[in-house]
């Protein structure tokens, strides 16, 4: 639009609003007029035309102010009630609305805002209020809009009263709605669950929400005006960065939380430095620490905080991928571990692990220290380490792992069996890497444990021969491929009390394999139950034997704690004395201290039902655990069988010889019978005998043998008792 400089209003012919396109179309059919008239005019008439012509010049000056600022004009006339708009944007096609009465204009109000509108022109009216302003939603075309009215009294009559009241109206819904919408950022801005920072181009905060005051620990309007970078512990500017994303541990304001930072650039005009940024920080400390948990719990182990095996396997998978530098990587296995957890409680077995991963801890530097489960420890020494390094380690770990623990004030003493492989020499990649140190340990422990021993070669042979026997074992439980011999036992004046039924098996392949080795292997696999089940009627048969040729003695067999626990061993013996026509009372049971900690309770109840059958009780390898006697207190027990390496010890550590003199007056007091176990000298034996045990076990009277001529050695009942020769 351009107004022209002979003063008429005019407009560029490319318009597209179609209030303008209006005027201009009243203003070409004055102009057309204008020109028709100008031919007809007199000197006289010209001059009042030219005044009329300048009221309608002014008229359309008006109209196109109108138009510019988005405005009609309406006029009331109080009196007689005629309510009038003369409008182009409002009303949009009509130029004039007919003049109405004020109900007319009402009735164009939504119905909502009916009451606000009365009210403003009320007010007015009586002179409450200085002019009437007030906005209402009206239904134009089928749309809802908000206009606002604003006005005041052209002329008043004589009691002062407005007469005429004219002023403007304007649709302000576009208005309206940045309003509504800018309401509603703010209130966004201010109710979200992030902390919201408005920072210039400068990086100074402009503006804060709640959240950032909290998170920031300053009210928010104390924030605005500083820089925000340093309050986040950052050196470099938020702002001028373009957006980014990013995480952060604060370490000025809020220190210690994590929080997820994203920072968003708002530019608002053309020049580089005039934007502002949004920064939001989300609090994600929460998550953070759900999140550690949960990495702790894939990758940390719950009892001692060493990685878990899951950690160990990846960090081993991480390493062998990598070519170049090898590393070393020890195994250790605490020898004796399981006599803790079965006689002093998985409680002291726990304490025992929590206590053994400390010391790893302290005396592997700057190496990984894992626990594969149960007291099975490893650790990957550093890249570049290579066998002398670890045996280096493995020594260091020997002296101190092997120091005594105090636990529930009772001194433990657990011995490390340790085998070392080395990357890539003894496996390229984590199972065979772990495999040889696991063979390599497995040496160690066959050697004599509390050593350790460097994989190689040869030791491969020990683990294929164990997976062999494993296997062998198997199809020999199925067949019950063994058979037995007795260990004779005697009593202070070496006559034959009984024997101990001992299991051999026998393999083309391997030859004879000891109970020591086919015993802990059955159990691994599974199949001791079926074995035990065997041994129990072979004792049967054998004290119905012994019962059937009038012999003196019982038999003794062993249980494996497995057998008391998962095993129905009650009906089983029961059965198997039924079978064989046997009396329990000719039978002894040995079972070892670990099968009593599992559960006492239970096993208690359970060895009291089977002494009420008439089965005598035998405590096997005593002193190999950590058991106090105090368990016999409790449990139904006849005997006590001292192991082997107190026996062994007595001649030259005078110690074994204090405490078995306490354990037999124990016993003693108990009423519990003494054996001894191992006896392999004259002296020995009569060092025993001085003690006051009762009977005796050992090659030095009998080596296991075949069952007929264990019970040819026996006395018949009713004929003077024999006795037994030593030093067989
Ligand atoms: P154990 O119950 O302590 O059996 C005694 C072991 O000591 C036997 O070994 C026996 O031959 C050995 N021995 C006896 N006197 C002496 C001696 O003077 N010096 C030495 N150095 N050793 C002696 P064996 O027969 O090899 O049995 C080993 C272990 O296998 C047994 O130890 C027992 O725990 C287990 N075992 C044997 N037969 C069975 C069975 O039928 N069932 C179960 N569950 N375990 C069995
Ligand atoms: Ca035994
Ligand atoms: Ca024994």
């Amino acid at each position: 639009m351009n107004l022209s400089a002979g003063g008429t209003a005019r407009l560029s012919p490319d318009v597209q609003d179609p209030a303008l396109a209006l005027l201009q179309r009243r203003f070409d059919r004055e102009r057309a007029s204008r020109k028709a008239a100008e031919a007809l005019l007199t000197d006289k008439s010209r001059e009042l035309y030219d005044v009329a012509e300048a009221a309608r010049e002014a008229e359309r000056r008006l109209q196109l102010a109108l138009w510019a600022s988005g405005e009609g004009i309406w006029t009331w006339d109080v009196a007689a009630d005629r309510f009038t708009i003369n409008d182009l944007q409002v009303l949009d096609t009509v130029h004039h609305s007919p003049p109405q009465p004020m109900a007319g204009l009402l009735a164009m109000v939504q119905a909502e805002d009916q009451q606000a509108v009365k009210l403003a022109f009320s007010l007015y009216l009586r002179q409450a209020s200085d002019d009437i302003d007030t906005a209402f939603r009206a239904r134009l075309q089928d749309c809802e809009r908000w206009l606002r009215i604003r006005g005041r009294a052209l002329t008043h009559d004589a009691q002062g009263r407005p007469q005429t009241v004219t002023g403007t109206i304007k649709d302000v819904t576009a208005q309206r709605d940045a309003e509504q919408s800018l309401h509603l950022m703010a209130q966004a801005f201010a109710s979200t669950h992030d902390a919201l920072v408005v920072v210039d181009a400068r990086g100074f905060i402009v503006q804060a929400n709640e959240r950032a005051g909290s998170l920031l620990e300053q009210p928010c309007e104390a924030l605005e005006g500083s820089l925000l970078a340093p309050l986040l512990g950052l050196d470099r500017p938020l702002s001028g960065r373009g957006a980014w994303h990013g995480e952060l541990l604060l370490k000025g304001a809020g220190k210690g939380r994590h929080v997820e930072l994203s920072v968003t650039p708002v530019q608002q005009s053309a020049a580089a430095d005039s934007g502002c940024s949004i920064v939001a920080l989300r609090d994600i400390s929460e998550r953070r620490r759900a999140e550690d948990a949960l990495h702790r719990q894939a990758f940390v182990d719950g009892l001692t905080g060493l990685a878990n095996r899951a950690r160990v396997m990846q960090l081993l998978q991480e390493r062998t991928a990598r070519p170049g530098r090898g590393f070393t990587m020890l195994f250790i296995d605490l020898d004796g571990f399981k006599a803790v957890n079965d006689t002093l409680g998985h409680g002291a077995g726990d304490t025992l692990l929590l206590q053994t991963a400390l010391r790893l801890r302290a005396i592997v530097g700057n190496g990984v220290v894992g626990r594969l489960g149960g007291d099975e420890f490893v650790v990957l020494q550093a890249e570049g380490s290579a066998i002398a390094q670890a045996l280096a380690l493995a020594d260091a770990l020997i002296t101190h792992v092997g120091r005594p623990y105090t636990i529930d004030g009772q001194s433990v003493q657990v011995t490390p069996s340790i085998g070392i492989a080395a990357c890539p020499e003894h496996g390229q990649n984590p199972a065979d890497l772990l495999r040889s140190a696991d063979v390599a340990m497995y040496a160690a422990k066959e050697q004599g444990r509390n050593r350790a021993v460097a994989y190689h070669g040869d030791l491969d042979h020990g683990r294929q021969r164990r997976l062999q026997l494993q296997q062998l074992l198997r199809a020999d439980a199925e067949r019950e491929a063994f058979s037995f011999v007795v260990q004779l036992q005697v009593d202070m004046r070496r006559r034959p009390v009984g024997g101990e039924l001992l299991m051999r098996w026998q393999t083309p392949a391997f030859g004879v394999v000891s109970p020591a080795e086919f015993i802990p292997l059955a159990e691994q696999i599974g199949v001791i139950d079926r074995m035990g089940r065997l041994a129990l009627r072979t004792a049967a048969r054998v004290a119905h034997e012994l019962a059937a040729a009038r012999l003196l003695g019982s038999v003794s067999v062993n249980l494996s704690p497995r057998q008391l626990l998962h095993d129905d061993v009650e009906r089983a013996l029961l059965d198997a004395c039924m079978a064989a026509g046997a009396e329990p009372a000719r039978i002894e049971l040995e079972l070892t201290e670990s099968a009593l900690v599992t559960d006492v309770a239970q096993v208690g109840a359970l060895l009291t039902r089977l002494a009420g059958h008439g089965f005598r009780l035998a405590l096997d390898d005593f002193g190999t655990g950590y058991s106090s006697l105090s368990h016999l207190r409790q449990l139904p027990f006849h005997k006590v069988k001292i192991d082997r390496s107190f026996v062994q010890d007595l001649n030259i550590e005078s110690r074994s010889l204090v405490m078995l003199e306490g354990v037999v007056r124990l016993c003693d007091s108990l009423g519990l019978a003494t054996v001894a176990e191992g006896v392999e000298t004259r002296e020995q034996f009569e060092m025993l005998r001085r003690l006051g045990i009762a009977c005796f076990q050992g090659y030095w009277f009998a080596r296991p043998q075949p069952l007929a001529e264990w019970m040819a050695g026996l006395s018949v009942q009713g004929q003077a008792p024999r006795v037994v020769a030593g030093g067989c």
